[in-house]
């Protein structure tokens, strides 16, 4: 291991070291570039993550455990490509994970490495995907998991984690507050660290992500990922950097970067724009709860590592969540997390910017199932009944929560409608007129613009529909 900040090298089987014992620094596992040279698989099968056991710090196969996570399909485009004009389009789908999240490689890995020391309990700060996985792994092998997550989370990762038999401890807004309470504890030696920021290893399971996708289609131009702390791309370029090293891709794709408009501090920072300094208001009505941090622990890397690629990064707003998901179901039959489907709404806005050539080779990275969020479930189990009665009411709700999500700033017809493919102008004009005339929503003038707003009754509706689902 080497610590990225003071340079300092460690023998791995010393002792369990998270962080560097001289400057705390983030620690980093230099990989045998030789073997990976010499046992990197062509195209195949992948059964599970120990089939990149070479790549690897060392851990005895006595102790590999698996639920058969990784060997993830990297699918080409079925629709949304061919009606872009991008010629070759890709979907890697972690969503196919066992517990349907890439966090399973982390699983499998870190449980492992902790077995093979004995550790009998285990901790992790998440926002969700980790800890549902860690319950999952811990539970497997009858440990003892305990699990600290903000109050703010998806509740389907939150009932998978109950599911496994972990405890829950919640602490703060986002998962910031959680990792902060972890750091706080005066000793923890009696559990094995799950939280991916506090675990180098980490790196280590989702670089599997990277060698994966060159096995399956060969060489990248471009991947598209979804960035809360930074880890998960700082994993990829590593990933990628060893296969280069190894001399198996010549170049390392394109790295670009997507984050949530609500809170992006490694966009702005890369941008070199200012903090948006999100009030907790706006945090708490965000949808992109997987990657919502506010002090993301891997940022110097993670901009390190764009730059060093040619990439880029971007920040969608948050009202292309549900129309993104929508859009990735139809097209391509893929059932996204929110924090995925904003790395596929970054596809359209990447092409208008000229990011990419319609010729190269792109890979947009679904990181998670939708499953996981039931507002995501309820959009899509309203898109059901679409007969009579019910569709009218859907339509009015799904522009009742656009209205919601824009808050104070207000929100035009034309706006709303670009949220909305199946539905014409007019038909949206119609529903806001009956949707003022019930009191949920007013109008402010503004120059030529008419703004909408929802009102406290508006809001009790969207709230007591949110009831609902919890219930459902
Ligand atoms: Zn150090």
């Amino acid at each position: 291991m080497t610590c990225i900040e003071c340079k300092k090298e460690f023998k791995f089987k010393s002792s369990i070291e998270y962080k560097c014992p001289e400057c705390k620094g983030l620690l980093w596992f230099k990989a045998d570039i030789n073997s990976i040279k010499e046992k990197f698989p062509p195209i195949k099968i992948v059964n599970n993550i120990w089939d990149y056991r070479f790549a690897f710090p060392p851990i005895s196969s006595d102790f590999h455990i698996t639920l058969g996570e990784g060997g993830t399909p990297c699918l080409t485009s079925k629709k949304f490509g061919d009606k872009l004009g991008i010629e070759n389009l890709y979907f890697k789908d972690e969503s196919q994970n066992p517990t349907n999240s890439f966090k399973d490689r982390c699983a499998a890995l870190l449980i492992s490495h902790a077995r093979s020391w004995d550790f009998k309990k285990f901790i992790c700060a998440s926002n969700g995907n980790q800890g549902a996985s860690i319950a999952a792994y811990t539970s497997l092998e009858g440990m003892e998991c305990l699990n600290i997550i903000p109050e703010k989370i998806d509740v389907g990762k939150k009932a998978q984690m109950i599911a496994y038999n972990s405890e829950l401890k919640l602490v703060g807004d986002t998962v910031d507050d959680a990792i902060d309470y972890i750091q706080k504890q005066k000793d923890l030696s009696e559990y094995y660290q799950c939280t991916p920021e506090l675990n180098p290893l980490t790196l280590e399971a989702e670089k599997t992500i990277a060698y994966e996708i060159i096995s399956q289609i060969g060489k990248i131009d471009l991947v598209i990922i979804p960035m809360g702390s930074g880890q998960l791309l700082v994993s990829l370029w590593k990933g990628f950097n060893e296969l280069k090293d190894a001399n198996i891709i010549t170049t390392i794709p394109k790295l670009v970067g997507v984050q949530s408009q609500v809170l992006s501090p490694i966009v702005n920072e890369f941008l070199e724009f200012e903090d948006n300094n999100p009030t907790n208001k706006e945090i708490h009505n965000s949808l992109a709860l997987g990657i919502l941090v506010k002090n993301p622990i891997y940022k110097d890397l993670a901009i390190k590592c764009i730059k060093e690629s040619e990439g880029t990064v971007i920040a969608v707003p948050e009202d292309l969540i549900l129309t993104s998901i929508d859009e990735l179901i139809r097209n391509e039959g893929i059932f996204a997390e929110p924090a995925s489907a904003l790395a596929f709404g970054a596809i359209r806005i990447l092409q208008q910017k000229k990011i990419f050539k319609a010729q190269e080779k792109i890979v947009c990275l679904i990181t998670a199932s939708g499953l996981k969020a039931p507002y995501v479930l309820e959009a899509i189990s309203s898109q059901t009944k679409t007969t009579g009665k019910g569709s009218i009411i859907i339509t009015k709700l799904k522009i009742l929560s656009q209205i919601s999500l824009t808050s104070i700033k207000g929100i035009t017809g034309t706006k709303i409608k670009e949220t909305m493919e199946s539905i014409t102008l007019a038909a949206i004009y119609q529903h806001l007129k009956e949707l003022e005339t019930k009191g949920l929503i007013s109008r402010k003038k503004e120059g030529k613009k008419v703004l909408y707003f929802i009102t406290d009754s508006g809001k009790k509706v969207l709230d007591a529909l949110d009831v609902l689902i919890t219930l459902l």
